[in-house]
């Protein structure tokens, strides 16, 4: 009987006891732990949450909520199945969570993120679903301020046009939005240091409907978009046929594929045509690349200056149409200013600043680069010699190279352009100084300037 009890009764129950101990008792309470170092989340708070069960009962509730003063705002709750009896439950849970603040409308301030989780283990005396953790989070859900101070922003398509704006100094990303174009809004011109500026494009691409935002978000991500009302005249560009000549493509084909260090294509016009579609796009590739940096400052004064005694041979944003045997085979749009005056002739920068550039270019062939700050710079083209290299600073009217026929130049002529950011503009705006006055020179008068450039420049970027 003794025996009986021991074995028969004494040692299962023992067993059994044991069993739901390690099970369902034991354990202790789940713990809960943030990714990431977030203190400060913004208006679309991010956080993701790590619960953890000890013992083997697995996880069966997590509530995710967040307390401010005296209201609770729930983001997330999940329930878990069940394991086995024995085990087999969740053991842990990686919880992301997207939250929009503002919807939810939680207040400014100090809050408590509180995670709750519950397992299938037993508890006998504590009803409420335990804490597993919290963590203190200031929530800014306001964006900085943003606010378009200068007005009368009347631009032609494919023009150019400056605004100025008062940007909260929590700002640390700010740009001006055309379309798909991204321009950069710079800080330091003022003397206050609220103040910043753009000088943006409308590119010649797009439709005159086109809305211009300033776009400016702080570290936590909140952003705001600001309409800067701008009056968009659009222009209709010109319709010009090139021919295409046996002559000019034996010419120019075989040479231009050497100088790349390719091999000459049999089929001379399928090799133009490559050139003037993926050499030329590669072309303005490294263009927006090599403007991407620009003085904080205008490095110009006045007017830029139109190549003297040179005749116009094709306009900015002329559809050209690249005839061959009677048929299109090609159409792509003409981004500058052709000039042509006599062969070799002296070509001076079209203003002061510094060469960014001065190389062969793709479609330009042996090209110059000049940047005039804020964004702004002038490129010459088609090259017979380059007198600058990069580094240099120049003077409005310093000779940088002579006119040639580089690149996909049929004549000597110089190829012209103002670019905005890589963006290219018309540059006829450039060269009239009645135009700069009212559209660019007005608006930068309309606050002090910040201290001497000498000083700022020390350490600036443009002293690089
Ligand atoms: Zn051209």
């Amino acid at each position: 009987m003794r025996k009986f009890l021991l074995f028969g009764i004494g040692l299962p129950l023992a067993i059994a006891t044991l069993l739901v101990w390690w099970f369902k008792i034991d354990g202790g309470l789940p713990v809960a732990v943030l990714e990431g170092e977030k203190a400060t989340v913004g208006r679309s708070a991010g956080w993701v949450v790590n619960v953890t069960a000890p013992g083997q009962s697995g996880l069966k509730e997590v509530v995710v909520r967040l307390i401010s003063g005296d209201r609770i705002f729930e983001l997330e709750r999940r329930d878990f199945e069940a394991g086995a009896w024995l085990g087999g439950g969740v053991e842990s849970v990686r919880i992301p969570i997207e939250v929009d603040l503002g919807e939810l409308e939680v207040p400014q301030g100090d809050a408590t993120l509180e995670v709750l989780a519950e397992t299938y283990g037993w508890r006998f005396l504590d009803r409420q679903i335990p804490t597993a953790g919290r963590f203190v989070q200031t929530i800014d859900r306001s964006p900085p301020q943003a606010q378009v101070v200068s007005d009368q922003h009347n631009v032609r398509l494919g023009g150019s046009a400056l605004a100025v704006f008062r940007i909260g100094l929590d700002a640390v990303a700010m740009e001006v939005e055309v379309g798909d174009y991204r321009f950069p809004v710079v800080r330091g011109y003022f003397a206050d240091p609220a103040l910043a500026l753009s000088v943006f494009a409308v590119p010649e691409d797009l439709r005159p409907d086109v809305q211009p935002y300033l776009s400016v978000s702080d570290e936590v991500g909140n952003s705001i978009r600001v309409p800067i009302i701008t009056w968009i005249r659009g222009r209709e560009f010109r319709d010009r046929t090139l021919q295409l000549s046996d002559g000019f493509l034996q010419r120019k084909i075989p040479q231009l594929y050497a100088n790349q260090g390719l091999a000459v294509p049999d089929d001379l016009l399928a090799g133009y045509l490559r050139i003037n579609r993926e050499t030329r796009k590669r072309s303005e590739a490294q263009l927006r690349e090599l403007t991407r940096n620009s003085a904080p400052e205008p490095l110009w004064d006045g007017a830029f200056r139109r190549m003297a005694r040179s005749q116009t041979m094709s306009e900015f944003g002329d559809r050209r149409s690249y005839s061959y045997d009677g048929e299109i085979v090609d159409r792509q749009t003409h981004l500058g200013v052709d000039l042509a005056s006599l062969k070799r002739a002296e070509v001076g920068a079209a203003q002061g600043g510094r060469v960014v550039f001065a190389d062969d270019l793709g479609i330009y062939g042996s090209t110059v680069v000049i940047d005039h700050g804020l964004g702004v710079f002038t490129l010459y083209g088609h090259l017979s010699s380059i007198l600058v290299a990069v580094g240099d600073v120049v003077e409005a009217g310093q000779v940088v190279g002579n006119t040639g026929q580089s690149g996909l130049a049929g004549g000597d002529h110089l190829h012209y352009s103002t670019l905005v950011r890589g963006v290219h503009v018309d540059p006829v705006e450039w060269w009239d100084e009645r135009w700069l006055r009212d559209h660019v020179q007005s608006k930068l008068e309309l606050f002090p300037r910040a201290a001497p450039a000498e000083e700022a420049k020390a350490d600036g970027e443009g002293s690089s």
